[in-house]
């Protein structure tokens, strides 16, 4: 690692309808080249092609999706967020599957909703999961993308891999809800690629708007 130029942590809270769910997010600037060592762009497309329904099946995602060194050529930096939320809080909710799935639908929506609404025309986000820009991705009926400059890629589509990512810049691991055990926390990683290498708060600022 070259370069940690700055990290941040934020506690924020989100109003859903059963409870007020508090959530963290840690930030780290980082040069995009300094990610490129966590890239296996083969190992994870085959990950995808033999456990993943969606390969084949949607522009941004694998055999389609771009590698990251070619994804972030234009851009200097990229601002790296781990939002988590601690699963103690979903006890409202009976199954533990659905626990973690309505954390990371939380934790999915707002960091996606800040990154898009933050960035400026020359930047760029790294969204956490596949495109979501229409209802249904217009590969899955042998269409052209419907906005080619603007879907999104995930970490892993890029073939970064996140479990490493995520501890070397956060200390943190990602856990999976495995064995029928709900683990502690429920976390996502996504990205702003910028040239802008002064650290802002123009991406919290958002999800502090965030009801
Ligand atoms: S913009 Fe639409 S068609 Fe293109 S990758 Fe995203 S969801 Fe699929």
């Amino acid at each position: 690692m070259r370069l940690r130029s700055k990290k941040n942590e934020y506690r924020l809270k989100a109003q859903t309808p059963h409870a007020i769910i508090e959530y963290s997010c840690e930030e780290c600037l980082i040069q995009t080249e300094c990610l490129v060592e966590f890239m296996d762009k083969l190992y994870f497309d085959k990950l995808c092609k033999e456990g993943c329904p969606n390969y084949g099946n949607k522009w941004s995602c694998p055999p389609y999706a771009p590698d990251y060194i070619k994804f972030v050529k234009e851009y200097e930096f990229i601002d790296v967020f781990m939002l988590y939320i601690e699963l103690k809080q979903f006890d409202y909710i009976r199954q533990d599957y659905l626990k973690v799935k309505a954390a990371n639908s939380i934790l999915k929506s707002r960091i996606d909703k800040a990154l898009r609404n933050s960035m400026d025309e020359n930047e760029f986000y790294i969204s956490t999961g596949s495109c979501r820009l229409c209802k249904s991705c217009k590969k899955k009926f042998g269409k052209p993308c419907a906005y080619p400059n603007h879907r999104t890629y995930s970490f892993e589509a890029l073939g970064i891999n996140v479990s490493l990512l995520a501890m070397e810049l956060f200390q943190r691991e990602l856990l999976w809800y495995k064995a029928k055990n709900l683990p502690e926390y429920t976390s996502v990683v996504a990205g702003l690629l910028t040239n802008n290498g002064i650290v802002n708060t123009k991406v919290s600022d958002q999800l502090l708007k965030l009801k």
